[in-house]
């Protein structure tokens, strides 16, 4: 089963990056491609049938498999990266962390008014990320319809305020 494979293969890294913080490590997915091809088929089996026009992915580990969903679905795939990246006239969404704050940014001309996105990123925590995503992308006119992971620290008991208006999918819930 796809959820069990994954829990083989993600490392839990104690203390990682401060003490007390069991860090997820996702990069063992990428050393097996088999592995990688059913992740990525089982999230365009999940995604197709919202019809989205846009994946979204958020810097820097949405990138590699928010893309191959893209690909996949055959939809443009559009990064949301942090400050001071994106060449072109941005869009901005400023978020609180638990020490300070965080910016995200998206490229004005990536993003039409009215576009169905879905927003992809590889982990799930307190949700502070995902929310400020979706936020970017509506403050671009366009519809958020599902958020999408590889990976959900359900225990963390996060916000997942945004799923009431939306759908969320993970591969495995920790
Ligand atoms: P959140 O904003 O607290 O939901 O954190 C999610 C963001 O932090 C994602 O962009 C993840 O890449 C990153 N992140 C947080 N915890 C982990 C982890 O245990 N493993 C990998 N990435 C993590």
């Amino acid at each position: 089963m796809l959820e069990q494979e994954l829990r083989d293969c993600i490392k839990e890294i104690p203390d990682f990056p401060k003490p007390g913080i069991s860090f997820k490590d996702i990069t063992p997915i990428l050393s097996n491609p088999a592995l990688c091809h059913k992740c990525v088929e089982a999230m365009a089996e999940w995604a197709k049938r919202l019809n989205p026009d846009i994946i979204a992915g958020v810097e820097s580990r949405g990138f590699m498999f928010g893309f191959a969903l893209a690909q996949k679905l055959n939809i443009p795939f559009v990064p949301i990266r942090k400050p001071g990246k994106l060449p072109r006239e941005v869009f901005s969404c400023s978020y609180d962390l638990e020490y300070g704050s965080a910016t995200l940014e998206l490229h004005k001309e990536d993003i039409k008014p009215d576009a169905r996105v879905i927003v992809h990123d590889d982990l799930l925590a307190t949700g502070g990320t995902v929310s400020a995503a979706i936020k970017l992308i509506e403050s671009a006119g366009a519809e958020v319809i599902a958020a999408q992971f590889l990976v959900e620290l359900s225990f963390l008991n996060g916000d997942t305020s945004f799923a009431q208006k939306l759908e969320k999918h993970s591969l495995v819930s920790y």
